[in-house]
């Protein structure tokens, strides 16, 4: 289990978000479909908008994106990667990276699955677009918290 503090990133990998997403938030390029991936949901959870246009592919990048107050990203949790990079040089054009991403909105529980497409052009990764399906969750209160914690729900991610 993955002991999660107030430093730690979104993404849920367990590291500071210094050393893991906040590097490319900050201009590094991300190496792979999942690091582009995992900064794109740490920048939804932090509100970087910023980020999350400059790393959308120009052909479905939206004109304006607004701060969200009303929804908390939880937790993320990849379920396939197609094909599984590795750093170095790519392999390949294009990949998916298909994820559960767990949020709240004004107290109530959902999660978001996808298949995110990503393209590789320019040297670098972008994304390009998905097939989001939103499902409303009824969690019970002695549920783990979905935000990868540990805790159970009640005593967990409250506000
Ligand atoms: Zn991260
Ligand atoms: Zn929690």
């Amino acid at each position: 289990m993955i002991s999660l503090t107030e430093k730690s990133c979104p993404c849920g990998t367990g590291l500071s978000t210094d050393l893991c997403c906040a590097r490319y938030h900050n201009g590094e390029l991300a190496p792979t479909p999942e690091a582009l991936m995992r900064s794109r949901y740490s920048a939804f959870a932090l509100n970087l908008c910023d980020y999350l246009l400059a790393t959308w592919h120009v052909s479905t990048r939206p004109v304006d994106l607004s701060p969200d107050p009303y929804t908390q990203w939880k937790g993320l949790s990849i379920i396939k990667k197609v094909p599984d990079f590795k750093e170095g040089p790519s392999q390949a054009d294009v990949g998916y990276i298909q994820f559960f991403a767990y949020f709240k909105e004004r107290a109530r529980w959902h999660r978001l699955e996808e298949n995110s497409r990503f393209v590789f052009e320019q040297s670098r990764w972008w994304y390009m677009d998905g097939t989001p399906k939103v499902m409303r969750l009824k969690p019970r209160r002695n549920d783990s918290c979905f935000c990868g914690s540990g805790r159970k729900l009640k005593l967990c991610c409250k506000e």
